[in-house]
Formats: C-alpha cells, sequence, structure tokens
C-alpha cells in the first residue's frame, strides 16, 4: 500500500493550503473530503474578507480554485469519509468508505459547523436570511433590520459588528442575563442601535422566498410577537468535527484539538489546523494559515 507523507482529513481552506504547500514541497500528499471541497466556506455566497479579489468571490468557486491550485503541484483528492484513525504508529492508518489510506503525518482539518436552532425551514433559508456567520455575510443586510440568536461572545460580537452596518440589530436570548464577557455587554449597552429581547427564543421563520421577520416567544409568559427583519444570524455555539478523534487526541472542554501555533497535536506527526484547532478567529484566512504551518512543520517531523 502507498505510504503518503502526508493525508489531510477534510478538504476546507486549511486542507487545500496545506495540501498546495506539501505537493508545492514535493511531498506526497491526498486530502480526503467527503462531500465537495470548501467545508463552511462552500456554504458561503459572498466572501469579501479573503483578500486578492476585486470582486466578491463565491465560496463554492474559491474552494474549487483551492482544491484545482494544490493539484496542480500533484495533490491527490479522494472523495471519502473517513470511518476510524490509528494516529499513534509511526505509519498513521486512515480508514474510509474508499478504503484504507497510510502516511507518515496526518494533518486533521476537519473543521466546525455552527450549532443549528433546529426551527422549521431553517435550512432552506440558509443564505436567503438565515446565516451563522456575521463576519461573512454581514454586508448583505447593510441599512436593515436583523436578529442574532443567542448570548454568547459570538452573539455579541456578532450583534456589535452587524450594528456598524445594519439599521437595527435585535439580540434574541432565552435568558435575562448575557452569558458574554463584561467588556461586550458595555458595549452592547452603549450601542443605540442594538436591542435585547430578553427570556426569548425565536420560534418561526417568516418569509416570502427570503426571510421577511421571526416570531419572537417569551419563555416567562408564552408570548408571541413578530420581529420585521431580513436576516437571522444564530450564534448558539459551534461544535468542532472531532468525533473521531476522541480519545486519541487531547481536546479542550468544547471538544476543539489542542494545539498551538506550530499546529502540532500531543501525538508526533499529527497536526490540526483551520477550525478544528482551539484558536482565537476561525475565518478562511486563518484557516489557510494553518494549513501553511502545517506542512512546515510534517516536513520537520518527516526529515526527523
Ligand atoms: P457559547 O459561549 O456556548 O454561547 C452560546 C449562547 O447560545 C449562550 O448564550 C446560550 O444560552 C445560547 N444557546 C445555546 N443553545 C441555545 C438554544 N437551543 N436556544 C437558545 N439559545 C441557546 O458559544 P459562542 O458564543 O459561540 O462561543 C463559543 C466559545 O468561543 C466560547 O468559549 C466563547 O467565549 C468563545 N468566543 C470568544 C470570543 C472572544 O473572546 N472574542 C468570541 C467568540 C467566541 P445560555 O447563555 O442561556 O446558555
Amino acid at each position: 500500500m502507498k505510504i503518503y507523507d502526508t493525508l489531510i482529513i477534510g478538504g476546507g481552506p486549511a486542507g487545500y493550503t496545506a495540501a498546495l504547500y506539501a505537493a508545492r514541497a514535493g511531498m506526497s500528499v491526498i486530502v480526503l473530503e467527503m462531500l465537495s471541497p470548501g467545508g463552511q466556506m462552500a456554504t458561503t455566497t459572498e466572501i469579501d474578507n479573503y483578500p486578492g479579489f476585486d470582486e466578491t468571490v463565491d465560496g463554492f468557486e474559491l474552494a474549487q480554485k483551492m482544491k484545482a491550485g494544490a493539484e496542480r503541484f500533484g495533490a491527490e483528492s479522494e472523495l471519502a469519509e473517513v470511518t476510524k484513525v490509528e494516529l499513534v504508529p509511526k505509519i498513521k492508518k486512515v480508514e474510509t468508505t474508499s478504503g484504507t489510506f497510510e502516511a507518515k503525518t496526518v494533518i486533521i482539518a476537519t473543521g466546525a459547523a455552527p450549532r443549528e436552532f433546529g426551527l422549521e425551514n431553517e435550512n432552506e433559508l440558509r443564505g436567503r436570511g438565515v446565516s451563522y456567520c456575521a463576519t461573512c455575510d454581514g454586508m448583505m443586510y447593510r441599512n436593515k433590520t436583523v436578529v442574532v440568536a443567542g448570548g454568547g461572545n459570538t452573539a455579541a460580537e456578532d450583534a456589535l459588528y452587524l450594528s456598524k452596518l445594519c439599521k437595527k440589530v435585535y439580540i434574541v436570548h432565552r435568558r435575562d442575563k448575557l452569558r458574554a464577557t463584561a467588556a461586550y455587554q458595555k458595549k452592547i449597552e452603549n450601542t443605540e442601535n442594538i436591542e435585547i429581547i430578553w427570556n426569548s427564543s425565536p420560534t418561526k421563520i417568516l418569509f416570502d422566498k427570503i426571510v421577511a421577520g421571526v416570531e419572537i416567544t417569551n419563555k416567562l409568559t408564552g408570548e408571541k410577537t413578530n420581529v420585521e427583519c431580513r436576516g437571522i444570524f444564530i450564534a448558539i455555539g459551534r461544535a468542532p468535527n472531532t468525533e473521531l478523534f476522541k480519545g486519541q487526541i487531547d481536546l479542550d472542554n468544547d471538544g476543539y484539538i489542542i494545539a498551538d501555533e506550530t499546529i502540532r497535536t500531543n501525538i508526533p506527526g499529527v497536526f490540526a489546523a483551520g477550525d478544528v484547532r482551539q484558536k482565537p478567529l476561525r475565518q478562511i484566512i486563518t484557516a489557510a494559515s494553518d494549513g501553511a504551518v502545517a506542512v512546515k512543520f510534517a516536513e520537520e517531523y518527516i526529515g526527523g
């Protein structure tokens, strides 16, 4: 069986940047991706915060370009769902729905997925008013009214970001106190166009092809109110895709892989790049950066 220098699990920006760097460094490299390249990026229709484009770029197209860019230098790709990993041995083994692969190093770039609210029509309205990323999609709601659901740091950060673009931002939170840090709370209090709707949750998305509003239910009184808005940003946490690695790799309390700026995990020869890693900013550019760094240390590991 062929033993790759590096095997990359996940074909998002971290995975394909790692593949590009590895292939250009003359390493044999394969990327295992589940459905299509891009990960979360591929579900974003308008990307304006990745440098090098003078026009808005579609996430799906950018993903295809990242893949083609890596393949240009000899990186291989395989559509396969990983079912089991053996990461501790010197030659690492990855079992998938398309067979078993072996490699000297593994770069885990499986990403994270925003938690869904589970509202009716939530999925089909993605990109038509339902969003999970204010930095990615906020610009589409310039001068409009939006709702942010959640009360943690992400919801607070999203609301503050959106308040600079939007006419009005409602934060809908299920309790009477934000989970977000005091610094964020103070900023929110001082932002005129943010209003918090306490003890409440969105219970229905109102729409006519695109989002037109949200029905909000007060959890204490049961009272229902319709809030007119063009966007609903769901910020109730994210879940890293690390189920496969539990018990083998050190994870933090939220399930993210612990790896510092060298991208090395606790297992020699295994690296974690992109959103799957514990880190302060999860963006395409930081994922791409991790991919490049992972290869530097993978090369170093192979070289002994
Ligand atoms: P989080 O801290 O887990 O907050 C999730 C929020 O969503 C909470 O307010 C929670 O309500 C609410 N929520 C969860 N499930 C819900 C449901 N089913 N219905 C209604 N509300 C629901 O998640 P996060 O804000 O994404 O942050 C994740 C981690 O990243 C945190 O450790 C956070 O501190 C960190 N982070 C840090 C920064 C920063 O430091 N700049 C920025 C963003 C994120 P309850 O409060 O009632 O539980």
